[in-house]
Formats: structure tokens, sequence, C-alpha cells
């Protein structure tokens, strides 16, 4: 054993060696970390050789692991751990994928944005300092006909900051039928818990009339709230009372009347059959004096949260002390504006969400067949194409399915189970589903750039399996 510690060979020779050198500068490592992964690397060694946990097979055995510990180690060093997937589910806005991810457009902006100064806070007119508040006002204004708005950090910012400024210590009545809850995390009930204001329940889970709303306002209540009943519907025998009788009873009240959209849709999808999703202005032009919404959900943007409505009420919530601490950065400003801009130009259809959602089932069936033709004869799975259902997530449109379609892998000589892991454990990974019991990959959510890639690794990963 001494014998093979003897062979451990000293840190500086490592450190000259020219296997070693040429890890260092594929992965662009300086001296000291080097110096300090080559320590760690031989300290571990010399461990595992004297815990009898590993030992040479022939004598230049020692070396050899070390370099090859050395390479895993920098090269997972050097991999980040926010890495890009390939979204195959099929779900538009996958919550745990990141949501919507961005247009070109709004993502040379925030290149543009991000790696110089800008005039974030400062008025380039006047030479004097100027509001953040102001960069994506205006278009707010213009895609959604309301007299102001600002943006915070996301829309559970949103409502807090809502509920704090303008009911705390006071009541907010709420129906039933619409306190939900989303991915678990975000209840409206519990983010008015934290902002201090009541939360009156009025009506059934699947009935509330306008008299439950009449009958629950006193010289304590605030404001009446509407939630927009996002991740679950509830089907069958419901009735919820219209936003034009709500805006009325709030105003004969004077009682400030919120609406949390949740998804927010600008582009009329409903229009296209897609969902019954109204749009932001029509719901402003009922007479809705606030409204919430995400950045990235239907919008298609990047995380954030819109603020919407009458000007009295926006000018105080970006006088709150909140303001600062829910405001959001240079980058989702500058990924905001990008979006925004394309939905005034109606270049919405470069916005990968709406594009997604767009997609007919027959191009995508097209899609579909080409990969096969490409990817050819596999020797451990077999590819076919089939019909699906997909959803658009992020709690948007729950009870939607569109019609879509993609690739079903079917076993030969693997298990699903290990093309599964094997896709997953690529990179980039590749985030597959079951559809019918059957591994399946959805081509709604697949750009033909990916598209290309897929080919590439589905063929690769049928090789490895045939080494094994
Ligand atoms: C998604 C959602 C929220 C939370 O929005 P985030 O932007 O994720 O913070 C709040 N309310 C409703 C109704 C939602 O659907």
């Amino acid at each position: 054993m001494q014998k093979f510690l003897r062979n451990i060979p000293p840190i500086h020779e490592l450190q000259n060696h020219i296997k070693v050198r040429q890890i260092q500068e594929k992965f662009y490592v300086n001296n000291n970390q080097l110096t300090s992964f080559l320590q760690q690397e031989t300290n571990a060694l010399r461990n595992d050789i004297l815990t009898g946990h590993w030992k040479p097979e022939h004598e230049n055995g020692i070396e050899e692991e070390i370099l090859s510990r050395v390479y895993r180690t920098i090269q997972q060093w050097n991999t980040p751990n926010l890495k890009r997937v390939i979204n195959a589910t099929g779900t538009i806005l996958h919550t745990n994928l990141g949501r919507a991810r961005l247009s070109e457009e709004a993502v040379k902006r925030v290149v543009e944005v991000a790696s110089h100064y800008s005039n974030l806070e400062y008025n380039l007119e006047q030479g004097t300092r100027g509001s953040r508040h102001d960069i994506v006002e205006d278009l707010i204004m213009e895609l959604t006909g309301a007299e102001a708005a600002m943006v915070v950090n996301n829309n559970a910012a949103a409502v807090y900051m809502i509920l704090t400024a303008f009911a705390k210590n006071q009541n907010v009545v709420v129906s039933r039928g619409e306190l939900v809850e989303i991915g678990g995390s975000f209840r409206v009930s519990s983010i008015m818990e934290e902002s201090g204001a009541g939360l009156v329940e009025v009506g059934t889970t699947n009935k509330t009339h306008l008299f439950d709303y009449e009958n629950a306002i006193d010289e304590e209540t605030a404001m009446l709230m509407k939630v927009h009943t996002s991740n679950f519907k509830i089907l069958g025998f419901t009735q919820s009372v219209d936003r034009e009788s709500l805006v009325q009873l709030a105003q004969e009240n004077e009682k400030l009347y919120y609406e949390d959209l949740g998804s927010g849709a600008l582009h009329a999808f409903h229009e296209e059959g897609i969902g019954e999703e109204p749009v932001v202005r029509k719901i402003l032009n009922e007479g809705a004096h606030l409204v919430s919404f995400s950045g990235d959900k239907l919008l298609g943007g990047p995380q954030a949260g819109i603020i919407a409505g009458k000007k009295s009420y926006i000018d105080r919530l970006k006088k709150h002390q909140l303001a600062r601490v829910l405001r959001v950065d240079k980058m989702t400003l500058a990924a905001l504006e990008g979006t925004f801009k394309q939905y005034a130009k109606r270049e919405e259809n470069q916005i990968p969400v709406i594009r997604d959602l767009r997609k007919s089932q027959g191009d995508i069936q097209e899609q579909a067949r080409q990969f096969i033709e490409r990817v050819g004869e596999l020797e451990h799975f077999k590819l076919s194409v089939i019909d699906s259902e997909a959803q658009v997530g992020g709690g948007t449109m729950p009870e939607v399915l569109i019609p879509s379609a993609g690739v079903a892998l079917t076993e030969k000589s693997v298990s699903a189970e290990k093309i599964e892991q094997k896709l997953r454990k690529h990179e980039p990974s590749v985030i597959t589903r079951y559809y019918n019991e059957q591994l399946f990959i959805d081509f709604r959510t697949l750009t033909e750039e990916e598209q290309s890639e897929l080919v590439y690794i589905v063929k690769s990963i049928d090789q490895q399996l045939q080494i094994v």
C-alpha cells in the first residue's frame, strides 16, 4: 500500500503534466483553482487507497486515475446548475421548466441592457433623474387601455402589494369559489393574511350571488376582489356574479374593485377557439379599477407582475414603500419592453408562447413524421407518430386541452424508463412525458432547431445503448 502511495505524483509535477495543461486550457481554469483541484483529488485518492476503496490495476494506474478524476471534477465545476433543457412535454408554460421562453427580440434587448449602462432611472431629455416606472408604462396603457400601470417582481407580489396598500386592517370580499391554490405554494388567502387584510368569503364553492356580496359589505370593507380560478375549474352547476354588477356594487359603496387575472391575455386567444380567457382591455373596459397579471404566463415575457388600472390608485402604489421592495431590475424591464413592443407592432407570433399555442395539429403531425424519417431505423426502440393533447400550463386555461401530436418511443430491447432516463440525463436534457402509457415526445413545444438536435440525440442514445 505504501508503494502505491509513493506513486502518487507530487502536485508540482501534475501541474506541468501535458494532459493537465490541456484540461486547464479547455475549461479556462486559473493556476490557483487548478492547484486546489489537484490537491483535492490526490487527497481523495490517497484516502481511497488507505481505506482499501481503490487500488491500481497496473503500473500507470495511479496517474491515470488522478487525471480522470481531475477531468471529471473540473468538467462538473464548469457546467452551470441552471441549464437549458428541451421541453418535450407539450406543456407550453411548464412551471418547473421556467414557464415562458422569451422572444428573440426580448432576448436582444436583455443582452444589450445587461452588458451596457442604460437610462434606467435617467431622463435623457432633461438630463435629470428619471423613473424606472416610466419605461413600460406607456406601452401597457396602449395595449390594455389602462389609465396607468406599473410593474413589480411577479403577480404574487402584485396581489400582496395591492392588498397591503388598500386593504390593510380592513376587509376584502372574495367569492369562496375563487380561493385558489396555485402549484401548492401560492394561496390567495395566505397572501391576504400576510398583507394584513381580512378575508370575507362569500357564497359557496359553486354558487355566489350578487346579494352575497351586498350582505358582506360594511364600513370595514376596503375592496371587492375577483380571482381568476386558473388552476382548477369547478365543473357542473356553478354561478358567479358578472363583472359589471360587481363594479357597480363597488362604486355605489365607494369600494375598490380589483381582479387578480393570473395570466392576463393581451391576445384574444378565445377568438381563435383557444380557451375563454378574456383580454385585459375588456376587463378594464368593463370597469375594473385595478387588475394584475403575470409577465411569464400567457403574455410570454419575463417573470413580472403587471398592475394596470385607474391612475389615482397606481399613483398611490408607486409611492408606497413596497414599490422599492418589489421593484424589477433592468433586465426584466428590457425583456418586458421587447415583448410588449411585439404586441404593439402586431408581431405577437414571434413570441414563443403565442407561436406554440397557435401551431396547428396538422403541421405538428408533419414535423413528427419528418423527424422519424430523419432518424431512420433504430436498434433498441421504435418511433411512431401519435396524436396527443397538450396543456397550456402555468395554471392557465386548466380545462383547455390543445390537440397536438408527437412521437411515441416504444421499447424493443430496453425499457421505456431507461430511454426516459437517458434523454433526461443528456446535455441538453430532454424532458418527456408518458401519454397513454407510452413514452412520448410532444412536438408542440419544440422549435425546428430543437427537432434537429433531437434527431442527433435520439440516434446517439440508441448507439450508446448498443455499447452496453
Ligand atoms: C399564477 C397566478 C398568480 C401568481 O403569479 P406569479 O407571477 O407566479 O407570482 C396569482 N394569481 C393567480 C390567479 C395566478 O394564476
